[in-house]
């Protein structure tokens, strides 16, 4: 496999090759970060500098209020299991959506990516910082002074500038931005502590248990660091490839971009009058290509999205969103490259009546 030709980086990113430099002695040497010989202080230490490294590049002047976690899911899970009143916004994260759909909560009206005021009496808002989905850059309405704000950042650490932060707690993982896979973070600025989701043996100030991932935490950590260091770089060559992909689709017809007012360049959401998206994405995947139908997590799932059916598209074209998303430096030539492949895909499926 070809990773030049991988456009589904909202999904994971490879692991870069410095951040693994950094976890191989943790990987390959012995230490629980927990344990008082020299061994467990050495782990200790590494996990107290990635915490620092996350701090700085969240902005937080406490790095006592981050914890580590397994990733995004269990950072969402936890942080709502502490509130009664929810309401969140239709674009989030499943990790969150799935559990007011079930009826931890209720959802904010929107009109487009714009969403209606929160409820006076909710002890919690859940609005992420860009959508997973379509890289739309989110706002938070105004809320009751008590509520306190729970901002997913997970597909926007390293991405786009955290600006002076005003939520009370932030979700995110190392896997979509050069980092490993399940491990992550809470930023809680609260002051409070939480309930924990998971106890056991006290690690993390009890917040949460669990013999800490001491090599994936050590990854978080450098790969926070390089994707702020290279934000300019990797945005840059973000929005080169998402012009020269809409430049080559430009004759094509019956297709709409989904870009919001206030946009991430790293994800690039189209959605295709007529067609249903997995045709196009097993054409391309044919071709090499990886790219995706909304979020991988929920690629199972039959039917439009419920970001799909938030922002009221059309019928037409409401089962037919792809999602190409990128993180690396070097996307311009194959980027040009799955543009024809996805142009040549649209054609035939369309000449098949591949609905
Ligand atoms: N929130 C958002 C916005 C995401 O994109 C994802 C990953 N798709 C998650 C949460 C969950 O992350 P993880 O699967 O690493 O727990």
């Amino acid at each position: 496999m070809d990773n030049g030709r991988y456009f589904d980086h909202a999904a994971t990113t490879p692991l870069n090759p410095d951040v693994l430099a950094e976890m191989m002695p943790y990987l390959q040497g012995v230490g629980n970060a927990h344990s008082l010989h020299s061994f467990g202080r050495r782990a200790e230490q590494a996990v107290a500098l990635a915490r620092e490294r996350l701090a700085h590049v969240l902005g937080a002047e406490d790095p006592g209020e981050i914890t580590f976690t397994s990733g995004a899911t269990e950072s969402n899970a936890w942080a709502l299991s502490n509130f009664a009143r929810v309401k969140a916004s239709p674009f989030e994260h499943s990790s969150i959506a799935d559990a007011i759909a079930s009826g931890s909560g209720t959802f904010l009206s929107n009109s487009g990516y714009a969403l209606g005021p929160s409820d006076p009496s909710c002890d919690l808002i859940a609005v992420m910082a860009v959508s997973n989905e379509t890289g739309a850059i989110l706002d938070c309405p105004a809320r009751p002074p008590h509520a306190a704000w729970l901002c997913d950042l997970t597909q926007a650490l390293g991405k786009i500038d955290l600006e002076a932060p005003k939520f009370d707690m932030a979700s995110l993982s190392a896997h979509k931005i050069g980092g490993p896979l399940g491990v992550g973070a809470l930023w809680n600025r609260t002051g409070l502590a939480l309930q924990p989701l998971i106890s056991g043996g006290g690690q993390e100030l009890g917040q949460r248990s669990g013999t800490l991932n001491v090599p994936g935490i050590v990854g978080l950590g450098a790969a926070a660091i390089l994707a702020q260091d290279n934000l300019e770089s990797r945005s840059s060559a973000a929005q080169q490839a998402r012009g020269i992909i809409l430049e080559e689709i430009a004759s094509l017809e019956g297709w709409q971009c989904l870009d919001a007012p206030r946009q991430s360049p790293f994800i690039l959401a189209l959605a295709w009058d007529g067609l249903a998206a997995q045709p196009i994405l097993e054409a391309l995947d044919s071709e090499g290509f990886a790219i995706s139908s909304g979020a991988a997590c929920s690629s199972r799932e039959a039917g439009p999205s419920r970001t799909a059916r938030a922002l009221e598209l059309p019928p037409k074209n409401r089962s037919g969103v792809i999602r190409i998303s990128f993180f690396g430096n070097n996307h311009a030539e194959t980027a040009n490259l799955l543009a024809i492949a996805l142009g040549k895909a649209i054609k035939s499926l369309r000449s098949l009546g591949r609905e």
